[in-house]
């Protein structure tokens, strides 16, 4: 049996007890006071016509009750009591008289003290037999009339008895349905632990349907939909390694052939200056790749130190403006676009961080800028909740499925040609600055790529 049939048998079970106990409890102090007050309005009832028939100096017939007046220490009996059945004799052995049926003038008030009988009272007679009764004062005497107790004694422990067994009913009944409930219910919860131990190990596919149409179901959504941007995940990765390989082994084939050309003497004057330039350049790239990797891991680490130093928003734009003219190519129009009427921003940046980002932005707006319109605009303007810096272009644009993708490590699309790498450390420079990032773009009509400083990290001086 699994952790939560077990559990759910446990409180089953207390739950039934806690339910027996106060049952139990209800009925055993609250049944007999009202049985007993039945009974009183009973006897009152049977008193009257006692009375009567001490009126008219006559005796009557009662069921299972029995009237006798007593009358100056005297005591006579007043009725003729019919036994209902068995079940109401069994107190009268002193009576000598048993009454299956039968009828007959009762002696047992031989055996009792009528005289301190109260109004309402339970008393016993000398054999050890319990009454209840209610004794009236009348002009002929002091009528007592009275029953067996026994019968409510009886009643009672019949109903304990009842009780006692739907508890054992219920308890049992109850854990074949906890059983039932908790392999019905930990059925798709292990499965569900299955699949997850599998995408731990790799195996993306083996998607369940689970249709309990409750929280298991959302679960097995939620799992399905984590497998699959694993997937993904795992796939950027692989292609990652895969491309990273390929980067580092092109310039590493150039190096290291250029450099043995050099070493052969193959070459002479001018033409060893070339080759080494050339190596050089290769060497660049090579650092400048093993460098964004590194700044990446860094920065996700929280190893990498930035240096934030209150800096003059509109005037940090206006420096990256004419440093990004230079890379921007002749084709490319780069317009600047400041909304900001107050000039008074202050931010605590890391200046070289943050101009990384914007080059990022402006690089990849030139890389997929349509030829018929390359034009990018770079600004900054006031919103609701801050400050927003953007890059727009009127390129290609970005599909809906790629654009959930963009910011992760190693995501890149066809136009790409760099490793996947900018927009995710963009992202993390962003971050690190307590900034908001994000981008707008429709396919085929260009993209917008911004980030936010919101209002609480301004401060206008
Ligand atoms: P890389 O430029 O090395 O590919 P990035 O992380 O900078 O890496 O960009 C990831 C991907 O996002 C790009 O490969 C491209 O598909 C997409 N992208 C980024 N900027 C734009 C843009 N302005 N227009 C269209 N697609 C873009």
């Amino acid at each position: 049996m699994n952790k939560i049939s077990k559990r759910i048998i446990k409180y089953m079970v207390l739950i039934n007890l806690v339910v027996i106990l106060v049952g139990f409890i209800l009925t055993s102090s609250i049944l007999p006071k009202i049985y007993i007050n039945n009974e009183y309005s009973d006897l009152e009832i049977a008193s009257e016509y006692v009375l009567e028939a001490a009126k008219n100096n006559t005796v009557i017939d009662l069921t299972d009750i029995y009237a006798v007046l007593v009358n100056d220490g005297s005591v006579k009996n007043m009725c003729r009591t019919i036994s209902r059945g068995q079940g109401s004799s069994g107190n009268n052995s002193g009576s000598g008289m048993g009454h299956m049926g039968q009828m007959g003038m009762m002696n047992h008030s031989k055996n009792i003290d009528f005289t301190s009988v109260k109004n309402k009272d339970i008393f016993k007679d000398d054999d050890g037999n319990t009454y209840i009764g209610i004794k009236k004062s009348s002009d002929y005497g002091d009528i007592v009339v009275y029953k067996d107790y026994e019968e409510i004694r009886s009643l009672i422990k019949s109903v304990n008895l009842i009780i006692v067994a739907i508890f054992i009913f219920s308890l049992v009944l109850s854990i074949i349905i906890a059983f039932y409930l908790g392999e019905k219910f930990t059925k798709p919860i292990i499965a569900l632990q299955k699949r997850a131990d599998n995408i731990s190990k790799g195996i993306y596919e083996n998607t369940l349907e689970v249709t309990t149409n409750d929280e298991i179901e959302e679960l097995n959504n939620s799992i399905n939909k984590m497998s699959e941007e694993l997937k993904i995940k795992d796939t950027m990765q692989r292609e990652f390694i895969s491309n990273v390989s390929h980067d580092l082994k092109t310039p590493l084939s150039v190096i290291r052939a250029n450099s043995e050309v050099i070493k052969d003497g193959l070459v002479e004057g001018e033409e060893v200056v070339d080759y080494a330039t050339n190596i050089i350049e290769e060497v660049d790239i090579l650092s400048s790749l093993v460098g964004e990797i590194l700044v990446l891991s860094k920065l996700r680490e929280n190893k990498s130190t930035i240096n934030l130093a209150d800096t003059n928003l509109v005037d940090f734009i206006n420096e990256s403006y004419y440093k990004l003219k230079n890379i921007v190519s002749i084709n490319n129009n780069l317009v600047i676009k400041n909304e900001l009427d107050d000039r008074n921003y202050y931010v605590k940046i890391d200046n070289n961080y943050l101009y990384r980002v914007l080059t990022n932005f402006i690089t990849n707006a030139i890389k997929h800028s349509k030829s018929t319109r390359d034009e990018i605009t770079f600004g900054i303007k006031s919103i609701e909740n801050g400050v927003e810096i953007y890059v727009r272009d009127y390129g290609i644009g970005i599909d809906e499925e790629s654009l959930k993708n963009i910011w992760d490590r190693y995501y890149k699309g066809d136009k790409s040609g760099g490793m996947g790498l900018g927009l995710a450390i963009s992202k993390e420079i962003i971050m690190s600055h307590g900034f908001l990032y994000g981008v707008r773009s429709k396919l085929g009509e260009g993209s917008e790529f911004y980030f936010i400083v919101p209002n609480k990290l301004i401060k206008k001086i």
